[in-house]
């Protein structure tokens, strides 16, 4: 059985399981489109082509010795490079980390090759997934596929590109304040972040450790629930993992919700200054009526806010996480004369290591971090967080709602280099997006519609939050949404 990349998660699984297809012949078109398309996109760094066959063989073979294969049993899936693999390298997009080799698998990864996945590459992204674009990438920008001039999104840029370019039907980001939901908007596919702590961040490489959560990019609702339930779970190589057994989504996806109650932010239109965002989100909100929600209009002016106490608390993480690359513990070392001493070593290692932004990061952290300043910024914003997680409890419960829509981002995806050089005007793309990992609930974004920009249409995402652990609500609320929206547009073919 021959595919051209469009089968999701769930049809690939059940092809590979009833021998329709075999899980080589899946990879191997994976990895073909990859070179075909992959590298023009340049969503990918690294394949593992090999290894990825040799495994998919081994699937085959026990599928025909009658052996279980697991729930993803031969799907092709790809990796942001910040979630490391004891094989190949993780280079976090960063010339730090150009040659780091992993010596464990993270958590995210065993789970999934457990289920029968296999990981054929590394995904390009922001360094140390800094960025709201892909630009940040050391080793060149992801192209968006709807229109190659322009910017995926990121940080986990080159996953969402991977899935809505059909070269994996599912791939895994990380997302400390958008970067999962905002680049899955950006390129026509959905975006899971799930409640902090759901899944193990073992082997995410850190950024900023109270925000960061790994999740799923796909196609599909169905597919995010199917990966979701492969990823999540208590894992005690990571203390802030919840003591919870996996979720089991996928069974209650496409139960509707009785009575559902979909909470919108008074006022959150008039912050969507592109006419075309704000059109897609007004007819998301009646799509949620014509499939019988309720929409209950609640304060929540959180977004302005959250943005401010997003950049400082990520930014003073940032600056602890990365102490570490050194050149000495790790990453890249500098060549300095013996003479010059054991600083200028450290100082060489860094600027020639670690690109612009990340260095702003570092710096910005290090400042909001220092005695004096201490109060003034770290610890107001770290007040300003608890106000944003009260008023989305207060969302949740005083109103009864079961989830929150918001736009995904405020416009769709803007031309490469269009933003590069004013970092505020990137950090506002996050406007809708940082909320909830400041408050430490699930989100997911889901294709919406289009907007027709110099005469190409853009995909446009909107957003679901729920109570915190309330994955399986969210997800039934987003199904149901995807299933009265029917979005079936896809990039241009032929790529
Ligand atoms: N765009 C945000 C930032 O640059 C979010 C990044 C992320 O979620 N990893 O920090």
């Amino acid at each position: 059985m021959k595919t051209d990349g469009s089968m999701t998660m769930a049809q690939a699984a059940g092809a590979v399981a009833s021998g329709r297809t075999d899980a080589e012949g899946l990879v191997a078109e994976a990895l073909d489109r990859t070179r075909a398309i992959g590298s023009y996109l340049n969503c990918v760094l690294q394949l593992l082509d090999e290894d990825a066959l040799a495994r998919a063989r081994a699937v085959d073979q026990k599928r025909n010795a009658g052996e279980p294969i697991g729930p993803l049993g031969g799907v092709p899936i790809i990796l942001k490079d910040n979630i490391v693999l004891d094989r190949g390298r993780t280079t976090c997009a960063s010339k730090m980390l150009e040659r780091y080799e992993s010596p464990f698998s993270a958590t995210v990864a065993k789970k999934l090759e457990a289920a029968g996945a296999i990981v054929i590459a590394k995904a390009n992204l922001d360094e140390f997934a800094m960025g709201s674009s892909g630009e940040n990438s050391a080793f060149g920008p992801a192209r968006n596929p709807w229109d190659p001039t322009r910017v995926p999104g990121g940080s986990s840029s080159g996953s969402a590109v991977s899935v809505a370019a059909r070269i994996v039907p599912g791939a895994l980001g990380s997302d400390t304040g958008g970067s999962i939901r905002q680049p899955a908007s950006h390129c026509g596919v959905v975006g899971l972040k799930p409640t902090y702590g759901r899944v193990s961040r073992y082997g995410l490489v850190a950024f900023a450790s109270s925000l960061d959560q790994i999740g799923p990019i796909t196609r599909t609702v169905e597919d995010a629930a199917i990966m979701l339930d492969a990823i999540s779970g208590h894992d005690p190589h990571d203390s802030t993992s919840l003591n919870l057994s996996p979720t089991s989504c996928a069974q209650t996806v496409s139960r509707p919700i009785e009575g559902l109650r979909v909470a919108v932010p008074a006022g959150v239109i008039d912050e969507i200054a592109h006419n075309g965002v704000r059109t897609v989100y007004q007819d998301a909100i009646n799509a949620c009526r014509s499939a019988g929600a309720e929409i209950v209009e609640v304060a929540l002016p959180v977004f302005k806010s959250g943005i401010a106490a997003y950049y400082l608390i990520c930014a003073a993480e940032a600056s602890s996480n990365l102490a570490r690359f050194d050149g000495v513990r790790y990453g890249s070392r500098a060549s300095v004369a013996p003479s010059q001493g054991l600083e200028a070593m450290y100082k060489e290692s860094r600027s020639s290591g670690f690109g612009p932004e990340v260095q702003r990061r570092i710096m910005l952290g290090t400042h909001v971090l220092s005695s004096g300043y201490y109060d003034a910024y770290y610890l107001t914003a770290a007040r300003a967080r608890r106000l944003i997680k009260e008023a989305f409890d207060a969302v949740f419960r005083s109103h009864g709602c079961h989830v929150l829509l918001t736009p995904a981002a405020p416009e769709p995806a803007f031309r490469i280099g269009e933003k590069s050089d004013d970092p505020l005007t990137m950090y506002l793309e996050d406007l809708f997006t940082v909320p909830a990992n400041l408050a430490g609930v699930p989100a997911i974004t889901v294709p919406a519609g289009v907007v027709i920009e110099g005469g190409v249409a853009l995909p446009v995402g909107v957003q679901f939050h729920a109570a915190a652990l309330q994955e399986d609500t969210l997800l039934r609320a987003a199904r149901m949404f995807e299933r009265e929206v029917g979005f079936d547009a896809q990039p241009p073919a032929g790529l």
